[in-house]
C-alpha cells in the first residue's frame, strides 16, 4: 500500500486551490459565505477566498469542524458537526454558501454539515449552496451529493502537505525532506507507559562510549577469579563481595575497585572479563563499544602489559566476528604523574595496532588535564584519538583545558560544562560529544537525584550527549539500565531517546560509512516500532 500513496506538496495544493477558486469564479457563482471544513478545507478555503477577493468577490468566511464516530449499529459512522453558531446567526435565505474541503471522499462530512445547518437555520438556510473540493473520489462517495467544482478526480491514497502522523520516518525523509530535518527534534509518538519506553530502549541499536572494562567486574567473577588465581580477598562469599559493592562514597568505591583489580592476573582473566561485558552489552542492543582500560592499575602490581591487552583484544576480536565493532582506549591514571603516563605510552608502542586512543581517568579534582599536556601531544602525533574525563567533579575550567591544552576529540562526563554558557555554546557549535553516565553520577553523588540530572538540558542546549554505564558492575547497571533510569527520572520523550542513540554513533570513532549504517539501523528500528 505504501507505494500507492500520492504525496501532495504545499505548492501543488496552493496552486490547485487557486485553480479551484478560478472555477468558482468562472461559473458565475459569487458566494456571500465561504465555509472551510476543518482541517483539510481550511488551507484550501483560505486560498479560494483570497483569489475571489482578488477578483472583487468579497465574502464572509469561517471554518467548521466535523468528527466521525461509530453509531449504535457500529456499522455506519455518524458525523458530529461543531462551531455552527456564527453561520446560524448570520445566514439568510438569499445568501450563497460555498462549502470547501480538500477532498470529497465518502462525502459524509459535508452531508452532515449541510443537514445540521439546514436543521438549525430552518427558513434562513441559504437556497444557493455549492461544494468545491480540490480532489474528488467518486468511487468512495456514499452520499447523493457530489462536488460542483473539483480539480482532480482520484482513487489514490492522498497524503496532504501537513500530514506526518501515520507515516514512517523513512516516508517522511523521502517525500517530505524539508519536514524531516525539523521533525527530527520534535516529539514523535510518545510512550503509553514506562514499560513501553523500556521495551523501546531494550531493542534500540546503540553504541557505548564510556566503559571501564575493569568496572564491569561482577561480584561473581571477582569471587571466581580470586579462587582460580588463589588471590586472597577479604570476602568469604559472593554475597560479601556484593555487600562491599554497596559503597556510599568515592573512597569506598576506589577501595573495592582496586581490590577487584587484584584478582585479574592472566590473559584468560582479561579475556573472560571483556567477553562477559560484551555479551552483556550485546543483550542491550549495543552494536559498537569503545572500551577504556587502565594498564597502570595492572602493570604496577606486576601484571605484564601484554597479558592485559592480549586478553582484551582477543575478546574484542571474537565479538567483531559476531558483528559488534569496537575501539580500545588506553587511560592514564591522573592521580599518578605524567612520567608514569609517558612510561605507559612507551609500553603501548608495540600494540598501537589494537589501541585506538588514549584517555584520562581516576580522581579528577586536583589533577587538571594540563598536567598531561606533553603525553597527550605525543599520543596525538602517534595518530591516536584523545579523550579525557572532565567536568565530572572538576570545574568547567578543566573542560576548557581538555579542549585547549589536550585537544581532545571527546569529553567524558562533562556535566559541569553546563555551568559555563560560553563553554556550552562552544561544545554545541563544535559538535563535541559528551559521554554521560547517569547511574554513575547518581551513585557517586555528582547528582543528588536523577530527576535533577542535566541530560535533558544538554540535549536542549544542542550538545551531542550520550548515555553510558561507566563502571556498570559497581554503579547499578549496564547501558540500558542507565537509559531506562534517566528516561524514567526525566520522562524522556521518544525523540530524545532516539537522539541519544544517534549521538552514540555520531560521537564514536567509527568511519562515516559505518556511522551511516548504524544510523539507518536506528531509523529502521524506530519505523518498525511505529
Ligand atoms: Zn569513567
Amino acid at each position: 500500500m505504501a507505494d500507492d500513496k500520492v504525496y501532495i506538496s504545499a505548492n501543488e495544493l496552493l496552486a490547485d486551490s487557486f485553480r479551484l477558486g478560478n472555477m468558482v469564479l468562472e461559473s458565475g457563482f459569487a458566494p456571500t459565505h465561504l465555509v472551510g471544513i476543518w482541517r483539510g478545507g481550511a488551507p484550501v478555503g483560505i486560498a479560494v477566498q483570497e483569489l475571489l477577493e482578488y477578483h472583487g468577490v468579497v465574502c464572509d468566511h469561517i471554518a467548521v469542524r466535523t468528527s466521525s464516530y461509530s453509531g449504535i449499529d457500529q456499522q455506519t459512522p455518524e458525523v458530529r458537526v461543531f462551531a455552527l453558531g456564527y453561520l446560524i446567526d448570520t445566514l439568510g435565505p438569499d445568501d450563497r454558501l460555498l462549502v470547501i474541503d480538500d477532498v470529497f471522499d465518502s462525502g459524509r462530512s459535508i452531508e452532515a454539515f449541510l443537514r445540521e445547518l439546514a436543521l438549525r437555520c430552518r427558513h434562513n438556510m441559504p437556497r444557493g449552496v455549492r461544494i468545491a473540493t480540490v480532489y474528488y473520489k467518486p468511487t468512495r462517495n456514499r452520499t447523493a451529493l457530489k462536488p460542483d467544482f473539483f480539480v482532480h478526480q482520484s482513487d489514490a491514497w492522498l497524503v496532504f502537505p501537513h500530514e506526518v502522523n501515520g507515516l514512517t520516518l523513512d516516508e517522511i525523509r523521502r517525500h517530505k525532506p524539508e519536514a524531516a530535518a525539523i521533525l527530527q527534534r520534535a516529539p514523535m509518538t510518545d510512550f503509553a507507559s514506562a514499560v513501553d519506553r523500556a521495551d523501546f530502549i531494550a531493542g534500540l541499536p546503540k553504541a557505548e562510549l564510556h566503559l571501564h572494562i575493569e568496572g564491569s567486574l561482577e561480584p561473581e567473577m571477582l569471587f571466581a577469579l580470586a579462587k582460580r588465581n588463589a588471590v586472597a580477598i577479604p570476602f568469604e562469599s559472593v554475597e560479601a563481595v556484593r555487600a562491599a559493592y554497596e559503597f556510599s562514597n568515592l573512597q569506598d568505591f576506589l577501595d573495592i575497585y582496586y581490590q577487584g583489580m587484584s584478582v585479574l592476573q592472566t590473559e584468560q582473566d582479561f579475556f573472560d572479563l571483556t567477553a562477559a561485558y560484551l555479551a552483556r552489552a550485546e543483550a542491550d542492543a549495543v552494536r559498537h563499544v569503545e572500551i577504556f582500560f587502565d594498564p597502570q592499575g595492572h602493570t604496577e602490581r606486576g601484571v605484564a602489559f601484554a597479558v592485559v591487552i592480549g586478553g582484551i583484544a582477543r575478546a574484542l576480536d571474537a565479538a567483531r566476528a559476531r558483528g559488534v565493532t569496537s575501539r580500545l582506549i588506553m587511560c592514564f591514571l591522573r592521580h599518578l604523574d605524567e612520567a608514569a603516563a609517558e612510561a605507559t605510552l612507551d609500553e603501548a608502542l608495540p600494540y598501537l595496532a589494537v589501541i585506538d586512543g588514549v584517555g584520562l581517568d581516576s580522581s579528577e579534582v586536583g589533577h587538571p588535564p594540563a598536567k598531561f599536556a606533553r603525553v597527550f601531544a605525543r599520543a596525538r602525533a602517534l595518530g591516536l584519538k584523545l579523550v579525557a574525563h572532565a567536568g565530572e567533579e572538576g570545574p568547567p575550567a578543566y573542560v576548557h583545558e581538555a579542549l585547549d591544552v589536550l585537544g581532545v576529540d571527546r569529553i567524558d562526563h562533562g556535566n559541569r560544562a553546563l555551568e559555563d554558557a560560553a563553554l556550552v555554546a562552544r561544545l554545541a557549535t563544535g559538535g563535541m560529544c559528551l559521554t554521560v553516565c547517569p547511574l554513575s553520577n547518581h551513585k557517586l553523588c555528582v547528582v543528588d537525584d536523577l530527576a535533577a540530572h542535566p541530560l535533558r538540558r544538554m540535549l536542549d542546549a544542542g550538545l551531542v550527549a550520550t548515555v553510558n554505564s561507566d563502571d556498570p558492575a559497581y554503579f547499578g547497571g549496564y547501558v540500558n539500565a542507565n537509559f531506562v533510569a534517566v528516561a524514567d527520572a526525566l520522562d524522556l520523550r521518544r525523540d530524545e531517546i532516539v537522539a541519544l542513540a544517534r549521538n552514540s554513533f555520531a560521537g564514536s570513532f567509527l568511519g562515516e560509512t559505518d556511522k551511516a549504517r548504524h544510523l539507518a539501523a536506528i531509523d529502521a528500528y524506530v519505523a518498525q516500532a511505529g
